[in-house]
This record gives structure tokens, sequence and C-alpha cells, in this order.
């Protein structure tokens, strides 16, 4: 018989995600912890406490997505049935799009599209509380979650942050006094919205609409931090406002600060920084394009587009609500969609679908070898060429160099200008000589369903 643990969930919890490399910080554990935990900010950097000489409850673990997304599961459970193609999971229709509403456009990170919709569901009366992650006001260099009651709140909660943010921690509020609720989050922190509502868990019974986000890469705090040293500033109190996503499509990162200096350099300059500061959870994340839920929404990246300007998204109806919603707006003329095929959206995120589907299991594979610890999905790819392999050991080894405390200063010491200058044209290169390699028959790749008990 096993020893009495007082601690078990605590201790199942810590050394399952939080000691491991792959805790995400979604703020998820805390939010259903029942005021066992709280998340503790240091120096942008989150981890939980126990505030109480308890075990936290079971669904604490549960809930967690940093360890288990069963993927084929939850698939079953949000769409009933499992997706037609992995690459890119379960939808009805798909669309490249904007918002009509200028203002709105163009404030927000790509078409406006999930700010619109979300104003919308608000407007009609669909939703009385809509979820959204702001810059906060005291400490503009980090995001919170609130719930938004208001345009003005959600005109304020527009663009992407790409920085940790613990969005889950919003659970601690709900239900609250909230009747219907939209949800926007990033693909592991939908996970477990999705799991918690497998669970029939109270916080999130009224959650009745989930847009999802496009992700290739969430960056660690320490990419604001050398953000900044590389631009000559020490102070993150000398921040009066920060964006990603700034101005035009595709903006800017910009920070303004208190002196009335603004720092400001393009989003695809500012990539710099992703292969130094990318977080280990979303190097081995396998989602790209929030597969569960309802509505998902990425960048319309594509030279038509990108000349165009405005702001443009490529918007993923996956379910029937997702669908219907967008399908209402348009017929009020909220929204520009215009039907695209499953090929188009494959040729205009082939990276990023590569980069997960074939880049981030290799990756795991390459750990549960090394015998550390591996997240786990329910499913697998069983074909990815030789090539693929060869590709992601020189991709593996370039950002092992780009992490090296003395690589990041060499890239702090460098003029800014030159450096996303720099990073654009090797980026170009690298995306030209992979081409056949990471672009070439996506669709060939198959994919099997795992064993896997846990939800
Ligand atoms: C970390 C990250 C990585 C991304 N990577 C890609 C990519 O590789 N390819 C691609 O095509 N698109 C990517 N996106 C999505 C893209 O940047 C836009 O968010 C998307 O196109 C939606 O645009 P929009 O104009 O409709 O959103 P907006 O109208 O600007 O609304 C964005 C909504 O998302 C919420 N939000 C923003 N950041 C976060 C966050 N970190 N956590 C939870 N909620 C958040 C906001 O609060 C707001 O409600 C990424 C987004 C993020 C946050």
């Amino acid at each position: 018989m096993r020893p009495y643990n007082k601690f078990m969930y605590w201790d199942k919890l810590k050394k399952e995600i939080i000691d491991t490399d792959l805790y995400s910080r979604s703020g998820t554990e805390v939010g259903v912890s029942g005021g066992v935990l709280d998340l503790k900010e240091k120096n942008g950097d989150y981890y939980p406490i126990k505030l109480l000489d308890r075990d936290i409850p079971e669904i604490s673990c549960k809930a967690s997505s940093d360890k288990y997304i069963n993927y084929p599961k939850l698939n079953k459970f949000v769409f009933g049935k499992l997706p037609e193609s992995w690459l890119v999971g379960e939808y009805k229709k798909i669309f490249i799009g904007h918002i009509k509403n200028k203002n709105v456009r163009r404030n927000a990170s790509s078409g406006g599209i999930v700010t619109g919709a979300q104003k919308y569901l608000l407007q009609k009366k669909l939703v009385d509380g809509v979820i959204t992650t702001k810059m906060k006001k005291d400490q503009p260099y980090l995001s919170e979650s609130i719930i938004a009651t208001s345009t003005d709140e959600i005109l304020g909660g527009a663009q992407s942050k790409y920085v940790i943010s613990p969005t889950n921690l919003i659970l601690r509020d709900l239900p609250g006094k909230y009747n219907s609720l939209v949800y926007t989050g990033l693909p592991e922190q939908i996970a477990s919205i999705r799991k918690l509502q497998y669970y029939k868990h109270d916080s999130v019974k009224n959650i009745n609409y989930v847009f999802g986000l496009f992700y290739g890469e969430l960056l660690s705090f320490s990419a604001l931090t050398s953000f900044l040293k590389t631009h000559k500033v020490c102070d993150l109190k000398k921040i009066k406002r920060l964006f990603y996503r700034y101005g035009e499509w595709p903006g800017s990162m910009r920070v303004e600060l208190k002196d009335g200096r603004i720092i400001s350099v393009k989003k695809f300059y500012a990539n710099y920084l992703i292969p130094s500061h990318i977080t280990n959870f979303s190097y081995y994340q396998v989602d790209y394009m929030s597969e569960l839920a309802d509505i998902s929404v990425g960048d319309g990246w594509s030279p038509v587009y990108e000349k165009r300007g405005d702001g443009w998204s490529v918007i993923i109806a996956r379910s029937e609500k997702g669908l219907k919603l967008l399908e209402d707006m348009e017929k009020e003329e909220r929204v520009y969609l215009q039907e695209i095929s499953f090929g188009d959206l494959l040729k205009m995120h082939s990276h990023g679908i590569d980069f997960k589907k074939r880049g981030a299991f290799i990756r795991i594979a390459n750990r549960r070898k090394k015998g550390l610890p591996v997240p786990e999905y329910g499913y697998e790819p069983v074909n990815i060429p030789a090539s693929r392999f060869r590709i992601e050991k020189l991709l593996s080894f370039l950002f092992w160099l780009f992490k090296q405390r003395f690589f990041i200063m060499i890239l702090e010491n460098l003029p800014p200008k030159f450096l996303g200058w720099f990073f654009v044209l090797a980026r170009d290169v690298w995306k030209k000589k992979t081409k056949n390699a990471k672009k070439g028959n996506l669709t060939g790749l198959r994919f099997k369903i795992k064993k896997m008990d846990n939800i």
C-alpha cells in the first residue's frame, strides 16, 4: 500500500509540470485551485505558490494542458468527430477577411476579426462578458486577462501579446455573475477550457463561444528586456505603453517611454527575438491553429494581401456555432469574408504548419530519447521524410546557439536597424533553401492515433 500523502495532487502537479521546463504558465492550475494557490509574478515570470496548508483539488491537475492534451478525445467531445486533417484540425469553412469597422481593423493585430466578433456578440446580447487579455495599466509591460463588459474595454484588449500571459487565471472569477461568455486564448489555454467543459466544471459552464489564435511561438519575458537593452533602456518603470502589433498591419513592436521617447521596430524585424526567447512549451506544442476553438484566426500571410495592407486575417470556422456567427456578421455587413480552400490555407501557412506538425513532433521524439519529460497529444505523424529530420538538426542547433547567453549579448549590442534587417534577410534565405523539405508534401503526412488515458 502506498503511504498516505497529504499533498498528493500538489506533488504531482509540481513533478509533472511546474518543476519542468514545459510549464506553460497558462494560469489554469491556479484558476481552478479553489484559492489554495496564487500566481506570483517575478521579473515577468510566473510561479504558483501555496496559500493554504492543504492539497490542491484534483481538477487543478486534470485541467492543466502542459503535459496532456488528448486531441482525439477532445475533438470528439467538442465537434463529435475526429478532424479530416490533423494539419489544421476540424473545420466547416475557411475564409480570408477583415472586420469592416476601420477603427477596429486598424487597432487590431491582423483583420480585427476577434475584436470585431467580441464586440458584435456583446452588442447583440449573445454574451454579457468578454474574456480578453490586455496590457496592465500600472505595469504596462505585463498582461492580464479581464472580463470586458463594454466596447471600450474590448477595444483595449485588441492586438497580440507575444509574451507569456497567464490568461486562465481568470477562471478564479468564473462563472461569477455572467450568463454567457466569449473566451479568447492560445491553443493550450483553450485545451484547458475544453477539458474543464468535459469535466463539467462550474467555472466554464457559461463559456459559450471560444475564439482561438494561430500560434507559432510564444516568448519569455526576457524577449522584452533584451529588446530594451538593445535600445539602451534598462528600467521597465520607464515604460508608459507597450504594443506588440502597433499601427497598420502587420504593425510594429512599439515602446512608448515616459520621457517621450518612442522605440518602434517593424513586426518582421522584431521577429529576431524568436529563436533566443521562444518558450520551451511553445517549441514543443503541436497545435498551430487553435484546433479546439469555435473560430480560429491568424494573419492573412500572402503576398497578395500583404501588398494590399490594411489588415487581413485567415479565419477558420470550426463549429456550426462559429460558422453561424460569422455568417450572421456578414449578413449585417460587419465583416468581409471570402471563402478559400484548404489548399489555399496550406499555401499561406505551410511554414507554421510544418514547424508544428513535423518539427515539434521530431523535437518531442528527440527529447523522449534523452529521457526528458515530453507532452502527450494522443496522435503523431508516421512518415516524416529523412530530409526533414536533417533540417530539424540544423534548426535545433541554431535555436540552441541563439539561446546562449554570449550570443544574446552580441545581439543586444548590435545596431537595432542592422539586427532586424539582417534577420529578415537570413530568414528569407533559410526559407528558400529549406522550401522543398519544409513545404513539400505536407498533405502526404499521415498520422496515427495513440493510446492515451488522460484527457
Ligand atoms: C503568442 C502569439 C503567437 C501568434 N503566432 C501567430 C503565427 O505564428 N501565425 C499567425 O498567423 N498568427 C499568429 N498569431 C495570431 C495573430 O497575431 C492575431 O492574433 C490573429 O491574426 C487575430 O487577429 P485579429 O486582428 O482578429 O485579433 P485582435 O482583434 O487584435 O484580437 C486579439 C485577441 O486575442 C487576445 N490575445 C492576444 N494575445 C493573447 C495572449 N497571449 N493570450 C491570450 N489572448 C490573447 C486579445 O486580448 C484579443 O482579444 C499569434 C498570436 C499570439 C498571441
